[in-house]
């Protein structure tokens, strides 16, 4: 069965699950930048407070339950307004475009991505959500 439009291939149901870690959010310094200015930091206090070192780069921290250092109760983002790239973008990562088995992969991790929608479909809906 394929998607449809009462179907569609991604709707955010709110469970939280992409801000849960896995080994942190990566972070650019315009990214970093824009996030200080949300919460009134400095970016040295801010990365001194929320950013960490990795083999992969600069990361977002993550709180003691595993869950990104902004995830909010009710599972909102305390950034949310400049959140990092990454986190604006899923599902619709490069990734998920290129591959149809990281698609798949995908489906089983965010209740989000319709498990209908075809790997045509979620790239057709990735060009018109860049076309808006
Ligand atoms: S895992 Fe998917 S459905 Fe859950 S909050 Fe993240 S994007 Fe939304
Ligand atoms: S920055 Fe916000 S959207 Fe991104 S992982 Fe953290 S809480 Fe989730």
């Amino acid at each position: 069965m394929s998607a449809t439009s009462d179907n569609p291939v991604f709707n955010c149901q709110q469970c939280g699950d992409c801000c849960a870690g896995r080994g942190g959010i990566h972070v650019k310094p315009q990214e970093v930048a824009a996030m200080a200015s949300l919460l009134s930091m400095s970016e040295e206090v801010f990365c001194h407070s929320y950013v960490e070192d990795s083999v992969t780069g600069s990361r977002l921290t993550v709180a003691a339950n595993g869950s990104c250092v902004f995830l909010l109760e009710g599972n909102l983002c305390r950034v949310h307004p400049v959140k990092p790239f990454i986190c604006r973008q899923w599902p619709f990562l490069p990734i998920l475009l290129l591959e149809a088995d990281e698609l798949e992969h995908a489906k089983g991790a965010c209740p989000g991505i319709s498990p209908a929608c075809t790997h045509e479909e979620f790239v057709a809906a990735a060009l018109r959500r860049g076309k808006k």
